[in-house]
């Protein structure tokens, strides 16, 4: 043997990575499982399930392809992985692996002494990205976007954009359909693998997920020839009768190797070159992917690692209970998104940013209790995606330097676009008195306490002129407390 490749939980793709050009006859494999990880009561255990199993069915297929497989349990990775480079058998042989996707764990693997390859599980090398940033002003996704489009040559013909515009977003803001027809999403059923690890976990298997690589490109497959069309049009909608609408749901497989990033933009340009797909909903799924994932990754690198500690809104409140249990709260569209969260660990974007950081923005809830829950809570989190996501996009922690304005919105914009306001005891139109909407008073009060930070922004010129028009001001703050104390308490 000339060498061990640790296998990252997150690496799971035998083309790219430490895997590349890897050789049964001289390359050993090593995977640990954290036990500590596993304990850790922070983790939904849907989302252990789902990184586990596929770890441990990556592992049977690498031994099916002939390597020689450890797959260890130990209280800790570095652990795990020190405890092999310490037996005589393997002693001489370097440990090499894929540079990780954390601040975090490329110290820790750094620090005893592990190799690394270049990660090639995004498109865009971080030192290309920290190029591009080098060269802005403000960090404009969109910017960057178009010069990805023309640098990975997609939906781009002689230096244009294919149908004539680099941005169909405006086509893209319906509301959720009425009667629709929504095709039905993959169920996965368990194997003897999951079935081991959904016991050891103290669960029933779910089969809202697939945990190899065969049965993600099995989602990529259904996502293409079953959803993709209408991705664009209902893409911030949210509806109580469908849970993804028309999401791809790759994000889990994107993150953990499974699937490559190339390979869901060639399958998505396969299927638009068929004549069956509008642009709006082509190129509205191939910013997501090529645009938002990408510049969300080099973002994560060029802003360190002590981005995460960002507080610029000095919001101090602790972590309201409705978060992490549905049944503590009245407000229709929360428990309804919490309760998706508890029953799969997903919700699409929307929910996550119009209604989750909404609610932990214009309450003042700590940038860094919310970020830990959030990273607890979902399939797909990782350190990479949910930092910037959070902090930048979600709570505006960071003085802009993501986003130039907070995405503060009442509860105007969640009746627009979903069907939870119908059936909900509040009223979205009203912001004072015992039925005002939750959202549409802490809208309000959040801009009232912020009046002074975004006097200069001029993108919340608007926002602040129509709080200078509120005659009902003074009630408005009394209920902003009243609201505030009832949240904590569980009862609003
Ligand atoms: C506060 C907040 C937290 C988020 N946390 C995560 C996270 O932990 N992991 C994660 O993968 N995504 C995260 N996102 C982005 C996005 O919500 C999810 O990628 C998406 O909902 C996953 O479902 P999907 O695969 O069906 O996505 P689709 O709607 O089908 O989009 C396709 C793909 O685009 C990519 N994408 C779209 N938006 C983003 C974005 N803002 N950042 C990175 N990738 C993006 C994802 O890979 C996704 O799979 C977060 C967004 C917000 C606002
Ligand atoms: S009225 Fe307000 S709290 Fe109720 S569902 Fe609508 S936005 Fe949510």
């Amino acid at each position: 043997m000339r060498r061990i490749i640790f296998i990252q939980f997150d690496q799971l793709n035998s083309g790219y990575g430490a895997m590349k050009g890897a050789d049964p006859k001289q390359d050993l494999i090593l995977f640990v499982e954290s036990a500590r990880a596993t304990r850790d009561p922070k983790w939904h255990k849907t989302r252990l399930y789902f990184l586990i199993s596929s770890a441990r069915h990556f592992a049977a297929d690498l031994e099916a392809a002939g390597f020689k497989v450890l797959y260890r349990r130990a209280e800790t990775v570095v652990g795990g992985i020190k405890e092999i480079m310490q037996k005589t058998e393997y002693a001489s042989l370097p440990v090499v692996t894929c540079e990780p996707s954390s601040f975090r764990l490329t110290k820790a693997l750094g620090n005893i002494g592990l190799e690394f390859v270049a990660n090639d599980f995004f498109l865009t090398p971080r030192e290309l990205f920290r190029n591009w940033a080098s060269n802005q002003k403000s960090y404009l996704m969109e910017n960057f976007y178009r010069a990805q489009r023309i640098r990975l040559n997609v939906l781009v013909e002689d230096g244009k954009p294919t149908g004539g515009a680099w941005n169909f977003d405006k086509e893209n803001r319906l509301p959720p359909p009425k009667n629709h027809d929504y095709p039905p999403y993959l169920e996965h059923l368990p194997d003897e693998i999951d079935l081991q690890v959904a016991k050891e976990i103290g669960i029933t298997a779910p089969t809202d997920w697939a945990t190899s690589r065969t049965g993600a490109l099995k989602v990529l497959e259904n996502f293409i020839a079953n959803h993709f069309g209408q991705f664009g049009p209902y893409e911030d909608a949210m509806t109580t009768e469908n849970w993804a609408l028309h999401h791809s749901l790759l994000s889990p497989y994107l993150n953990n190797g499974l699937l490559h990033p190339s390979e869901v933009i060639a399958a998505a340009l396969a299927k638009f070159e068929t004549g069956d797909i509008p642009i709006a909903s082509c190129e509205g799924f191939i910013r997501q992917i090529i645009g938002w994932r990408e510049y969300v990754n080099g973002m994560y690198w060029v802003l360190g690692d002590d981005y995460r500690n960002n507080n610029h809104l000095a919001a101090n409140r602790k972590l309201l209970p409705l978060f992490t249990d549905s049944s503590k709260t009245k407000m229709n569209c929360v428990s309804n998104v919490v309760g998706d969260i508890e029953a799969r660990a997903w919700v699409h974007h929307i929910p996550r940013l119009m209604v989750l950081s909404n609610l932990a923005l214009i309450t003042g809830t700590n940038p860094q209790e919310f970020l830990d829950w959030m990273q607890g809570a979902f399939i797909d989190a990782a350190d990479w995606v949910m930092v910037p996501n959070v902090i930048g996009m979600g709570v505006h922690a960071d003085n802009g330097l993501m986003m130039t304005k907070p995405y503060a919105a009442g509860g105007a914009y969640i009746s627009r676009m979903s069907n939870y306001c119908g059936s909900c005891q509040y009223n979205p139109k009203e912001r004072i008195g015992e039925t005002a909407c939750p959202f549409t008073t802490l809208y309000w009060d959040f801009l009232d306490r912020h009046r002074e930070t975004f006097a200069k922004n001029h993108r919340m010129s608007q926002q602040l002129f129509g709080l200078k028009r509120l005659k009902d001001l003074p009630e408005l703050r009394v209920r902003a407390k009243e609201v505030l104390t009832g949240l904590e308490e569980g009862n609003i």
